[in-house]
């Protein structure tokens, strides 16, 4: 906290495993509102101190923090895989982009600019002010530490905000190794803070907390509730980046072999634990039969173990609780007369003993009414559902609560206009997935979400406008005026 470590006042640890081997390997500080308290004073007294920085230091800074973190890159994506199962070969590749963020809105920090704008006065001036919004709280899930917190952190900071970062309990130990960057970086102490604990204890009381302007948070659509209520409670400001159930559309036109790539990639990267992944996949039914039995091959050949491998496709499910969330899906799945062809329970090959992993799944036959068609299981576990026309595809893709993201396999861009109109969700990806960066805005519609990340456009959600009305002499103008 404020450039330093230090436990917590409680005095109190809890531990951190690793899902590849379920072995202990972190103990992390269980903060509580008290930490909380402490977190934000500090983020508090550095608001002037920051923003007394010309907007370009601000920015130099950022530029510094981003050449620290490809420095840190490979030992930062090594403590997340040791806290959540996913693989190297994808968090290296993370940490790159974490930086990349940082760039972007480094070169955005000095070109926030208000407005002047006519109001057919001609004594008085008329203009905005984009005003830094104050202390902000960044609440950040297991499945990809330093990457989410890199969607939000370099655009508040640009803006002029400072922090306070609770990152989940189960996935500290990354952010806590870059958050000491700041220092070597020459932040000003106390801009970026980070609490650790539980959400029910830091989250809530940083959530909670009168100086706290904004919580922006990334996690489950029922964590996300409970956050918009609880800042709803002093009119906070809000973002929420939360779940999906992504629709993975193949039309009979595809490009058949890229679009099973598309959906494995969809599915089966992370071992399904992204928000994005593409967890049902609509398959025109008269390519549905020769799709099926593609996919079961390619997928039955993943290599499944040691996410820290160059040759692993699959790693293990990040947390104890997930694990059993993930198991009991593909137990109701069945219970509800889905069919399963791929998979369906747990893995334990050779080098996998005590760890948490799951096979890649696959169940045909899905209806879109069951609940492994309608509820997130954030698993390696693909939901078919057959289509005959484009008019039921799009009805399926978007009878759902969520509407985080899309795909669409086709080779008539007419009709991949269509969909890019039709589908509700935040990103559509036309013969491609799971694709971004930090130039494109992000963000769900619907149960998944609130705001837009990334972009030029997401500067604007880390600051307030102001509108000033400067009249050249003493206004005589008057509506209503008492006159001596
Ligand atoms: P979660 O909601 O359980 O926890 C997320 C964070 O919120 C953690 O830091 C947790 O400690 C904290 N938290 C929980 N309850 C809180 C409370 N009452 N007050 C304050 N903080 C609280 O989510 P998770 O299991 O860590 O993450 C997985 C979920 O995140 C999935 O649903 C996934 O779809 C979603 N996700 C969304 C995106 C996106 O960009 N839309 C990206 C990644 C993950």
């Amino acid at each position: 906290m404020a450039g330093r470590r230090r436990p917590a006042n409680g005095g109190q640890y809890f531990d951190c495993d690793n899902p590849c081997t379920g072995e202990v390997w972190a103990r992390v500080a269980r903060g509580t509102a008290a930490d909380v308290d402490e977190a934000v004073a500090a983020a508090r007294e550095a608001l002037s101190t920051w923003n007394g920085l010309k907007p370009s230091e601000r920015g130099k800074l950022m530029l510094k923090m981003a050449e620290l973190i490809d420095t840190h890159a490979p030992a930062l994506a090594a403590s997340e895989v040791r806290d959540n199962g996913k693989l190297y070969a994808e968090m290296l590749p993370q940490m790159r982009s974490a930086a990349d963020w940082f760039r972007y809105y480094a070169g955005l920090a000095d070109k926030l600019e208000g407005a002047v704008i006519p109001t057919g006065r001609p004594d008085m001036l008329t203009f905005t002010r984009l005003e830094p919004l104050g202390v902000v709280a960044l609440i950040t899930p297991w499945n990809s530490p330093l990457l989410l917190l890199a969607h939000k952190l370099p655009t508040a900071l640009a803006a002029g905000n400072t922090v306070v970062i609770k990152p989940s309990e189960f996935t500290s130990a990354s952010t806590l190794e870059f958050a000491e960057l700041f220092a070597q970086a020459g932040f000003p102490h106390g801009v970026v803070n980070v609490v650790t604990g539980f959400g029910s204890e830091a989250g809530a009381a940083l959530v909670a907390h009168p100086d706290v302007a904004k919580v922006a948070f990334t996690g489950s659509e029922e964590g996300g509730r409970r956050i918009n209520q609880g800042a709803a409670a002093d009119f906070k400001h809000v973002a929420l980046e939360l779940g999906g159930k992504s629709p993975n559309i193949v039309f009979e036109d595809a490009q058949i072999d890229a679009a099973v790539v598309g959906a494995i990639a969809g599915i089966f990267a992370a071992s399904g634990q992204t928000c994005i992944a593409g967890s049902r996949l609509l398959l025109q039914r008269s390519i549905h039969d020769g799709f099926v039995g593609q996919l079961v091959d390619l997928a039955g050949q993943a290599r499944i173990g040691d996410p820290m491998l160059p040759e692993t496709h699959v790693g293990p499910i990040a947390t104890p609780p997930q694990y059993a969330k993930v198991l009991e899906y593909i137990a109701i799945a069945k219970e509800e007369g889905a069919r399963c062809v791929l998979g369906g329970g747990p893995y334990a090959g050779s080098g996998t003993s005590g760890g948490r992993f799951v096979l890649p799944t696959i169940f045909t036959g899905v209806d879109n009414r069951m609940r492994i068609a309608r509820e997130e299981v954030f698993g390696p576990v693909l939901a078919i559902i057959p289509f005959d026309s484009e008019e039921e595809a799009f009805q399926i893709a978007n009878d759902t609560p969520f509407g985080l993201a899309a795909g669409v396999w086709t080779s008539d861009m007419a009709r991949a206009l269509r969909a890019s109109e039709r589908l509700q969700a935040g990103t559509v990806w036309i013969n491609t997935y799971r694709t971004g960066g930090c130039s494109t805005p992000f963000g769900g519609y619907k149960h998944s979400g609130l705001g837009r990340e990334g972009g030029v456009e997401a500067i604007k959600e880390w600051v307030q406008t102001k509108t000033v009305w400067l009249c050249g002499k003493p206004d005589t103008n008057q509506p209503f005026v008492m006159r001596h």
